[in-house]
C-alpha cells in the first residue's frame, strides 16, 4: 500500500494534500481568497470544515511550508488589506509552537517524564479496558467520544477537541498523560513531538500552566457545540 492509497473521509477537516505546492494553495486561499485570516480569532475553536482555523499545521509538521513563510504572508496581507487582532493572533499561535520546541531543548528527555518538567508527583493509572473505550470513542460521553471517532477515522482533530480529550484522560480519568501523548503520536497527520508533549503535558498539570485546571466537557460541549452539530457528524457517522 502506497502512501496515496486511501480514501479521503467525506468530513474530513483536513481534506488537502501533501506537498509545499498544496500549502501555499491552502494558504493563499485562506489569507487571499476566503480572508478567513481576518476572522480567525473569532473561529479558531471551531469543530468543522476546513476555515475555521488554517490547517497549516500538517505541512509545518513535515516541513513543507515553515512558520516564517506564514509569517511574512501575513505581513503582505495586513499591508494589502487590514491589521487586527486576528491576523496577529495566528502569529501567536506560532509563537507557541516556537515556544514548546524551546521547552524541549530546555528540558529535553524530561518532557517524555511522568512528572513532566514541573517534576509532579501525580497518582496515574493504566488501566487498558478505559484507555480503549477512549482510543475508540466509547466512554460515554458524546463530547470526546465524537472527537476521538474523528481522530480515528480522519487523524485530524481541532485544538479545541485536543484539549478536551487530554484534559478527560489525564485529568478526569487520571490516566498516564504519555499513554494519551503516544496514541495522538500514532496517529495526528499533524504529529510533532514539541507541540504534541508539550500541549499534553500543559493539560495535565505537569507543563507551562502551572494551574492545575480540568476541563468540564460537558461545559465546554454546550459552549462550543451547542446545537451537538459536531457531536452527530461523528457519533452517526458509518463509514469507514
Ligand atoms: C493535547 C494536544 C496535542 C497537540 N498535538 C499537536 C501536534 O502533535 N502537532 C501540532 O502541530 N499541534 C499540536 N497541538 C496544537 C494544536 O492543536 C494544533 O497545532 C492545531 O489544532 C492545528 O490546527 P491549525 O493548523 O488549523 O491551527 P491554527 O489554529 O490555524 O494555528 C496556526 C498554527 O499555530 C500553531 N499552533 C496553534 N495552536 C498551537 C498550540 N496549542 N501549540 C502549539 N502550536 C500551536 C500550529 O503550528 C498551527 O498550525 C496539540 C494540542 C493539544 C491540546
Amino acid at each position: 500500500m502506497g502512501l496515496d492509497d486511501f480514501e479521503t473521509h467525506p468530513n474530513a477537516a483536513f481534506p488537502f494534500r501533501g506537498g509545499e505546492t498544496e500549502a501555499i494553495k491552502r494558504l493563499e486561499d485562506y489569507f487571499f481568497t476566503s480572508k478567513k485570516l481576518g476572522v480567525y480569532k473569532k473561529t479558531r475553536n471551531g469543530l468543522i470544515g476546513t476555515n475555521f482555523s488554517s490547517k497549516f499545521s500538517p505541512w509545518l509538521a513535515n516541513g513543507s511550508l515553515s512558520a516564517r513563510t506564514i509569517y511574512w504572508y501575513v505581513i503582505q496581507f495586513e499591508q494589502e488589506y487590514f491589521k487586527n487582532d486576528s491576523t496577529y493572533w495566528l502569529v501567536f499561535e506560532l509563537i507557541w509552537r516556537d515556544y514548546f520546541k524551546y521547552i524541549s531543548l530546555k528540558h529535553k528527555i524530561n518532557i517524555f517524564l511522568i512528572g513532566g518538567i514541573l517534576e509532579k508527583d501525580y497518582e496515574w493509572k493504566k488501566n487498558l479496558k478505559v484507555i480503549e473505550q477512549w482510543i475508540n470513542g466509547q466512554t460515554g460521553e458524546p463530547f470526546v467520544d465524537a472527537n476521538m471517532i474523528e481522530l480515528k477515522k480522519t487523524g485530524w482533530m481541532s485544538n479545541r477537541g485536543r484539549q478536551n480529550v487530554a484534559s478527560y484522560f489525564a485529568k478526569t480519568l487520571n490516566l498516564d498523560w504519555r499513554i494519551g501523548a503516544a496514541y495522538f503520536e500514532s496517529q495526528l497527520i499533524d504529529y510533532d513531538v514539541h507541540s504534541n508533549y508539550g500541549n499534553w503535558m500543559y493539560v495535565s498539570g505537569v507543563g507551562n500552566d502551572p494551574r492545575d485546571r480540568t476541563f468540564n466537557v460537558k461545559r465546554q460541549a454546550e459552549r462550543y457545540d451547542s446545537a451537538g452539530k459536531f457531536q452527530r457528524l461523528w457519533l452517526q457517522d458509518t463509514l469507514f
